[in-house]
């Protein structure tokens, strides 16, 4: 199931009838010539947004959903997000111009990131940054210390977040994992003990601690990627928990706290109705109030109802893997043996490099067969496992392996589902190609075409 986009049977897949975005046939989209080419559903995107909105709003009278531009930062996808009502998650300084470009106000922006420089975290905060999560103790020095001498208005209202490294381990690819001890992100707890402690040291007076402190009210924690279980959050919600009360004891009182993102995407798809968003948010929910429950000093702070809290999460994966298929046309094929067919395609891993970079397997299918009069044949033929391989210069450039197809042929139109999460935004021009041409698609209607 996807939402807004439909795949017909194989017998409908003549003449780009067989697949849908949003209602918008395929063949308008060949139409377009222009392949390989990445075709989004708006909609969806707003779509799932909102089942995070509504899923937090049961819980949390405060709380925003920052969608992660780096999942995809296309600009019509910044401006549904803006459209929406939802904040953006950056973690880095263009993707903070790129925000401010697509209208997001600067105040619903948060700027993660584990390696910022002095000019990005500056220009962010000058600017009217909202929340800032720092990832670094000095960090967190050099950036109190410059809000605390200035005397400028604008950066009063920003809250910076310690981005804790709650040190668990989860299930997902090794490069997905943000949260274990051999991870580089955020900062161990024992290490902001420590650190609190030598710097309170330094103050004589404690009103100058607590301006010198006041900016930092609040922990942010964002374990992995493609994340497919979440057994691990009830850990996770007692260190959060661990670290506010140590926080309170030192006169600093947590009022926003960040979930981050990371719910995983099947392969078949995400189901339409936003079950999966709902029953992640509300196990999150329902086991960190439950957990804090016996933090009595905490819940005296944010009250019975948490209404003194600010809750947040940051998807990306989640909002827009399944609202994009990337479409690209058969070159030829070739036959080493019975056990190694190659289809090649105009698209490549510099198009679409999940495959060959997380070995992560998308569903394609042939969306368009180039000659109807051969359908009938080849659909009565077995499929075979076909390598679906581009034409950039390594072996390592394949878009999936094993995949049963039926007959290809040169034309032929072939889509790769839940393309809309980290594979444009991770195309790049090597070999010297294009970037990858995009088109968006909203209430039944081309909207955008990027040409790349
Ligand atoms: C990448 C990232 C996210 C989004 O993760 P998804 O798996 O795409 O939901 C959220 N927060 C931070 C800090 C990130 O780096």
């Amino acid at each position: 199931m996807r939402l807004f986009i439909t795949l017909k049977p194989l017998e409908q897949r003549i003449k780009g009838e067989g697949l849908y975005i949003d209602s918008v046939p395929l063949s308008d989209i060949l139409d377009l010539k222009v392949s390989p080419i990445y075709v989004t559903s708006l909609n969806s995107i707003s779509q799932r947004l909102n089942y995070y909105k509504s899923a937090l709003q049961k819980h949390f009278t405060n709380f925003e959903v920052f969608y992660a531009m780096k999942a995809n930062f296309s600009f019509p996808i910044l401006e549904e997000i803006k459209n929406s009502g939802g904040g953006i998650d950056i973690v880095s300084i263009g993707e903070w111009r790129a925000a401010l470009k697509a209208g997001i106000k600067p105040e619903k922006i948060c700027f993660a990131g584990v390696g910022k420089k002095e000019e990005e975290w500056k220009e962010a905060i000058k600017g009217g940054l909202g929340y800032l999560s720092v990832e670094h103790l000095s960090e967190l020095n050099d950036i109190l210390f410059f809000i605390y001498k200035n005397k400028s208005d604008e950066i009063k209202s920003l809250v910076i977040s310690l981005r804790l490294n709650p040190s668990v381990e989860v299930e997902t690819h090794p490069h997905l994992k943000t949260g274990a001890l051999n991870s580089k992100f955020g900062i161990l707890f024992e290490h902001f003990e420590i650190w609190l402690n030598q710097m309170k040291s330094q103050f004589q007076d404690i009103e100058d601690y607590k301006k010198w402190i006041r900016p930092l009210k609040g922990i942010h924690v964002h374990v992995g990627s493609q994340l497919m279980e979440n057994s691990i959050f009830p850990l996770i919600a007692n260190k959060i928990l661990d670290c506010a009360d140590f926080m309170l004891k030192n006169n600093i009182i947590v009022k926003h706290i960040d979930f981050g993102g990371g719910l995983g995407v099947p392969v078949e798809g995400v189901p339409e109705n936003g079950i999966d968003i709902k029953s992640h948010i509300d196990f999150l929910c329902n086991t960190f109030k439950n957990a804090a429950s016996n933090y009595k000093d905490l819940i005296k702070e944010w009250g019975k109802d948490f209404n003194n809290l600010f809750v947040c999460v940051e998807p990306g994966r989640s909002i827009v893997a399944s609202s994009t298929v990337f479409i690209t046309q058969v070159l030829y094929e070739k036959r080493n043996s019975d056990k190694n067919l190659f289809c090649y395609v105009d698209g490549a891993m510099n198009d679409f490099p999940r495959p060959s970079l997380y070995g992560a397997i998308h569903h394609a299918e042939i969306v368009n067969f180039k000659q109807d009069v051969n359908l009938r044949e080849k659909l009565k033929n077995n499929f075979l496992n076909w390598n679906i391989v581009g034409p950039v210069c390594e072996s390592g450039d394949f878009l999936s392996k094993n995949t049963l197809l039926p007959e290809v042929q040169k034309g032929d139109i072939i889509a790769f589902f839940e393309a809309g999460a980290y594979c444009r935004s991770m195309a790049s021009t090597y070999n010297l190609r294009s970037l990858t041409s995009e088109v968006f698609v909203k209430d039944g209607k081309i909207l955008h075409v990027i040409q790349g």
